[in-house]
């Protein structure tokens, strides 16, 4: 599969997320509204649960059959753009350790995240479902006016800061759905291009007389984001090449992709088949994200 038929199943599993998470949302709303007994209560919690196992098998399944693809993806693009080299021989398929160990890194740090993150859904469900519980015991006692602002409070609670918001390692908050889909969106790139330095170091290492493995490519797509203004421009990995500056003087570097949920990936660079590449403006080296974030935002304001 090329990177747009892997993006589009990481899409997918995206959806997923987002309708399961719609889905306990409404069933939790439900539940406040219908006011269900203590048994009702627990089948809907059993509900829950089970679809969070399920979603939880699928971020699994995605984590470990289809992320190392984009792994693959980027070995072979690197290989194919070699091929055209008449002195070199491409190293192609042969899983070694190094990639071995790539991937597993890769997808374990992935499935970890996203295994956190259904983790977290089931206990607030769980939370939410049984403190729903104790306010229903409570309503006998009180009028139908606060009974309403009781469901009202309850329902702006799940929505504030229930099953919706997660606080990841940063300390940054996110909402559910678009904690999975940054961390899905995220790990895909830092995976990809891993694959295409480990392969470039593969090729330094066989041919190292040989200057044309040196250097990446950002890749295109328009992007609107500061990231744009690093498209097409051409770096050394070594930080040796003459004209083109080092990958470490790239925003967010060693970190293999400039912000969350970026889709830039580095391209291999074959100079003696590509001729003279773009340089990047040298305002746009060494820069912080926080910085060029907040240039971009003063500039499109
Ligand atoms: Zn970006």
């Amino acid at each position: 599969m090329n990177l747009n038929g892997l993006d589009k199943s990481a899409g997918n599993l995206v959806k997923e997320y987002q309708r399961v998470y719609l889905y306990i949302l409404d069933t939790l709303k439900y539940q406040i509204n219908n006011g269900l007994s203590e048994n009702q209560a627990r089948s809907l919690l059993r509900e829950i649960q089970l679809e969070l196992k399920r979603l939880d098998e699928e971020a699994y399944k995605w984590s470990y059959d289809v992320l190392p693809q984009y792994y693959y993806s980027a070995l072979s693009n690197v290989d194919a753009s070699i091929a055209m080299l008449s002195s070199v021989n491409v190293i192609g398929g042969s899983p070694i350790v190094m990639h071995k160990q790539a991937i597993e890194v890769a997808t374990n740090s992935l499935y970890t995240d996203l295994a956190k993150n259904t983790q977290y859904m089931s206990e607030q469900a769980k939370q939410i479902i049984r403190e729903n519980g104790r306010e229903l015991i409570n309503r006998q006692v009180i009028s139908g006016e606060s009974q309403k602002r009781t469901k009202k409070d309850l329902k702006d609670a799940l929505v504030k800061n229930g099953v919706t918001s997660f606080v990841d390692a940063g300390k940054k908050q996110w909402s559910i759905d678009n904690y999975s889909s940054m961390a899905i969106r995220t790990k895909s790139r830092l995976i990809h291009n891993q694959g295409t330095m480990n392969r470039l170091s593969e090729y330094r290492e066989r041919y190292p007389e040989n200057s044309n493995f040196d250097l990446i490519q950002i890749s295109k797509h328009s992007s609107k984001c500061w990231c744009g203004y690093y498209e097409g421009t051409v770096w050394s990995i070594s930080g040796k090449h003459p004209f083109y500056p080092s990958v470490e003087r790239l925003p967010n570097y060693p970190y293999q992709s400039f912000h969350p949920n970026c889709k830039h990936v580095y391209l291999p660079y074959i100079e003696d088949l590509r001729g003279k590449g773009e340089i990047v403006n040298s305002q746009y080296l060494n820069r912080t994200i926080k910085d060029l974030n907040k240039e971009h935002y003063h500039k499109n304001k």
